[in-house]
């Protein structure tokens, strides 16, 4: 066996030139190691004649060797036979014992797979272990080699293999002849692309050569990687010393562009573009270009998406797993509409699905009869249940096919599928989704979608083959709850690829891994930041880094995978995708993730750029879109008006205007969304200025009013001016005006009780606490509670009744009566609740109502019951300003003030306010409340209503004010949140 390192940058094509070989050849075999490398070489023996099976995988070649002689498992397959490994063995373990860790049977599935790549057996494992002194890892691999031991049994009881075993069924096939009678023609071997082996592929290599084939290994360059390098010659058993390096120095320089976007997606729009732009006018064809992630994730689907409107033919390697698809997705909904007893969300949800569309066929206006039928439920607020579902349909007056086929969906799901066994289940599942017309629904939906097909026939395939294996023996009683967590499991391994048609290979959208060995013209390499490449190292959930550490240590080499070299794989892995690019090689990444957070650029990326001397683009999608060139669907049109202006007049606009018809749709939607973003200017109508002023000539204010329009004029707008109610609440819940509504009202009217019961005021002296709550529970006993809370569920109702009556307003009347008690003995008495005042200020009327007002010789104290958040309350500021204009209105009365105290129903112990016998100037504070309620009211008779939070004095002296939200006070409880118009950033004036 000869090991020779490939220079970065350099080929298949390359090396064979170096070579001197006639890839007419037929005595000459390659092995790669994944498919992309292996069409690539394709192309550059398509010209020579035959090439068919002269180019090899280590799986293909398994497969035309290993012939007749097993059944392979698949992943899926695996996983299920683990699951029963565990579960015969779950009394043995030492170590791993009850509760086991979620996802148990994949790790072990993983970890056993790395131990026969390695060559481990159980009885390996076992002489670890007594080598180990007492202590966790001893344990762990005493129970590892039981569960590697009985999985072995089963599977070759069964007469199946793996992945693994089939390369080492090949290394002996090979070794007995094998591979003579099925390539007689072979005499030499080239292995290309790998940057690392297992042993067992090193196995097949090595009785290949064996066998007196003529052998070389072409690696890529390892220079920079000396723990790699050693570990790779340790594999072959070839001295460091022994590898060729081929020099070649004809190498044609690549270009390399670095990109930054702000999100993914425009890392998206633009590598779509630029590909749009290769093929249709540099005439690249598809199959020339590549496009790489570190790992897909989510995210190629955004890529494919992106592909799609621009009418991009792809392939996707690897794939997207049934559960990350919305078929897959469908499939789990079923089971957990039928294992939550069709809760209400739940089923409504499933109800909107398009792979029901077939089922409900009969239905017109499907989507208007759903949402009927979801609004009606919400509305009679039940949680769900068959008997609830089937009574609403027959109550409601939904068109009758409609009702009929959702009675009979119930009834299917509630009677048709079978949940006691694994094979019983697939069977139903594969009757109930034939009886629901899925593959019809799929077949239309994959006219515009054709990834709804690739998920259907890998569906398919899953469920015959979890049928299959059922009937070969696994027969696995299961519980319907094993049953979801199992489908999860297995739909989530279970992959699926894309392409955009059969025939066409278009472009390659791949995975890192995946592009070993192969090189492209053009490569595009998205999302390099630094939470995405190099890939987190993730720790075993079974063996610890350290563990690893220690197993490695006794095989005298790093084979075991452990994080330093994992980052030197990763950095490895970047270097190859960097020098897969022939001609031209673009990296982007964005500064924000999906959720909005920061990211930097890889530390790989930086580095990079510091080595070719190169600076990073920063591009926007106005960039682009500002060049007319880059406009190709209707999306990139609107945005492309938008930020030219060119919507207003022009050639293009009058051409619009004729030939498409939504064009005066989107140019308003462009002009309100301008005027919205504009940076700086005067406050207009548009933020809520209002024009027509004969509306605010009579004007009538309450001390509560005005503190919202000093929260926010535009939420006052919404709510006092224009009367916008909230949203009525359909679910279970309580909002916190019902519930402060409810408290006022029992305290109002229990403190008018006792007042009248003391003749006039209350006096609590000489109550005792027992007494008092005595007297509250005989008060509470005529309060009708189901009245009040009526469209509660009655057990959600009982439980707060218990918690309001029994609990909060007991202890906080409790506490209040101490604070009464202490008050009756300086002289003050509470003598009016809910007490209605109304006055006049610079011509400006004011009403509103004091929760209780208590009386004293020295004059009165104002009370007000709030809920809870004592925090931010002021006796007097611009969003406090309720208990010194009520005292204003007493004074009007000829009441003296006194002071005024918020009490917190919920926190009882807390009090805020202030009074004449602490440090407070009460008067003082009244003047100031009334500068408040003369600015403010000056600017409602202005018709200024526009969503300021900030000081509204500066609107008034014509100074700059920034608009923004703020999630965490006044924004984050504003029930208008949605029709506001606040954009961050934006600067305006007003009155100037
Ligand atoms: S979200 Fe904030 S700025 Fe907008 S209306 Fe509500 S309170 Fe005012």
């Amino acid at each position: 066996m000869m090991l020779y390192e490939v220079p970065s940058g350099c080929g298949l094509k390359e090396v064979l030139e170096w070579e001197g070989v006639d890839l007419r050849d037929e005595s000459l075999f390659f092995i790669f190691p994944d498919v992309p490398a292996l069409n690539r070489a394709e192309r550059l023996f398509l010209k020579h004649g035959l090439w068919g099976n002269r180019l090899l995988t280590f799986g293909k070649l398994a497969s035309l060797l290993n012939r007749d002689m097993s059944v392979r498992l698949s992943r899926v397959g695996r996983l299920f036979l683990m699951e029963e490994v565990v579960e015969e063995l779950a009394d043995t373990f030492t170590y791993f014992k009850e509760p086991l860790i979620r996802g148990f049977s994949g790790s072990l599935v993983r970890l056993i797979a790395e131990f026969k790549h390695l060559k481990l057996t159980p009885d390996c494992l076992k002489e670890f272990a007594e080598r180990l002194a007492e202590g966790v890892l001893k344990k762990k691999l005493i129970d590892l080699s039981g569960v590697f031991e009985c999985y072995q049994k089963r599977l070759l009881g069964e007469g199946l293999v793996d992945d693994i075993d089939e390369l080492a069924l090949l290394s002996e096939s090979i070794r007995n002849g094998r591979l003579g009678d099925v390539f007689p023609e072979a005499k030499r071997f080239f292995v290309f692309g790998f940057p690392d082996f297992t042993l067992t592929q090193v196995e097949v290599l090595k009785s290949i050569e064996e066998r007196g084939y003529e052998l070389r290994v072409f690696v890529p360059e390892l220079s920079g990687f000396s723990t790699l390098r050693r570990r790779l010659s340790r594999k072959l058993g070839i001295n460091p010393d022994d590898i060729r390096r081929l020099s070649l120095t004809s190498l044609r320089q690549r270009s390399v562009e670095i990109r930054s976007f702000p999100s993914f997606s425009e890392e998206v729009d633009f590598v779509s573009k630029e590909i749009k732009r290769l093929i249709s006018e540099k005439g690249v064809r598809a199959e020339e270009i590549c496009v790489v992630l570190r790992s897909f994730s989510e995210k190629a689907k955004d890529i494919v998406s992106g592909f799609d409107k621009l009418g991009l033919s792809y392939w996707v390697s690897r794939g997207i797993s049934l559960k990350e698809s919305l078929l897959g997705q469908f499939v789990i909904d079923l089971l957990e509409v039928k294992l939550s007893g069709f809760e209400r969300k739940r089923f409504s949800h499933l109800l909107k699905s398009p792979f029901l569309s077939e089922f409900f066929k009969n239905t017109r206006c499907l989507e208007s009869a759903v949402l009927e039928l979801e609004n009606k439920a919400r509305k009679r607020r039940f949680q769900g249940g068959v008997r609830e579902w089937l009574a609403l349909l027959e109550e409601s007056n939904l068109p009758r096919g409609f009702s009929e086929s959702v009675k009979n969906l119930i009834s299917l799901l509630n009677e048709g599928l079978n949940l006691g066994t694994l094979k019983g289940f697939c069977s139903d599942l594969i009757d109930l989704l034939d009886t629901l017309n899925v593959h019809m629904a799929v077949r239309r939906l994959s006219s515009t979608h054709r990834i709804h097909l690739f998920a259907w026939e890998k569906l398919s395939t899953l469920l015959r083959e979890l049928r299959f294996l059922s009937n070969m023996g696994f027969e696995k009683a299961i519980s319907p709850e094993e049953c979801l967590f199992l489908l999860k499991d297995v739909f989530s391994e279970a992959r699926f690829y894309l392409r955009s048609s059969e025939e066409e290979r278009g472009v390659y959208v791949v995975e890192a891994f995946d592009l070993r060995g192969a090189d492209f013209p053009y490569v595009f390499l998205l999302d390099v930041s630094e939470r995405s490449f190099p890939m987190q190292f993730v720790q075993d959930a079974v063996l610890k880094d350290t563990e690893r550490k220690v197993i490695n240590g006794f095989m005298d080499g790093d084979f075991l995978l452990v994080e330093d070299i994992h980052y030197q794989d990763e950095e490895l892995l970047f270097k190859l995708v960097c020098s897969s690019a022939k001609s031209s090689l673009w990296i982007t990444y964005s500064q924000l993730d999906s959720r909005e957070r920061a990211m930097l650029p890889s530390y790989l990326v930086e580095e990079l750029a510091e080595e070719e001397g190169l600076a990073v683009k920063k591009e926007t999608l106005k960039d682009r879109l500002l060049r007319a060139e880059n406009v190709y669907t209707i999306y990139d049109l609107a945005r492309y008006l938008f930020f030219t202006d060119s919507y207003r007049e022009g050639e293009l606009s009058e051409f619009l205007r004729q030939h498409w018809p939504h064009y005066e749709r989107v140019i308003s939607g462009v002009a309100a969304e301008k005027e919205r973003l504009r940076n700086r200017g005067d406050f207009s109508g548009f933020e809520g200025v209002v024009k027509d002023l004969s509306f605010f000539k009579e004007l009538s204010l309450s001390p509560t009013g005005l503190e919202t329009y000093g929260r926010c004029p535009f939420r006052y707008f919404a709510s006092r001016v224009l009367g916008l109610e909230n949203l009525p609440e359909y679910e279970d819940d309580v909002s916190v005006l019902d519930t402060g509504g409810f408290y006022h009202r029992v305290l109002g009217n229990f403190f008018k009780a006792l007042s009248s019961e003391m003749g006039g005021r209350v006096d609590l002296r000489t109550v005792g606490d027992d007494e008092l709550i005595q007297k509250f529970r005989r008060f509470t006993e005529d309060i009708n509670f189901s009245g009040e809370f009526g469209w509660l569920s009655p057990g959600i109702r009982e439980l707060l009744k218990v918690k309001m009556l029994e609990e909060v307003l007991p202890t906080f009347i409790l506490k209040e009566a101490r604070r009464v008690r202490e008050w009756n003995s300086k002289g003050f008495f509470p003598v009016s609740f809910e007490r209605e005042v109304s006055f006049e200020f610079e011509g400006i009327r004011l009403r509103g109502v004091i929760d209780r007002v208590d009386i004293g010789d020295k004059g009165a104290l104002v009370i007000d019951y709030k809920l809870g958040s004592p925090n931010t309350k002021r006796f007097c500021n611009p969003l406090h300003l309720q208990l010194p204009l009520y005292l204003f209105a007493l004074k009007q009365e000829g009441i003296t003030p006194y002071g005024g105290y918020y009490r917190f129903i919920e926190k009882p112990d807390e009090e805020k306010g202030e009074s004449e016998s602490g440090k407070g100037n009460i008067d003082a504070q009244i003047e100031s409340a009334l500068s408040y309620l003369r600015l403010y009211s000056s600017l409602i008779k202005r018709g200024f209503f526009a969503p300021v939070i900030e000081d509204k004095k500066a609107c008034i002296d014509g100074l700059e004010v920034e608009l923004r939200k703020d999630d965490y006070s006044t924004c984050g409880w504003c029930e208008f949140k949605d029709l506001c118009r606040v954009h961050g950033g934006v600067i305006r004036r007003y009155g100037g």
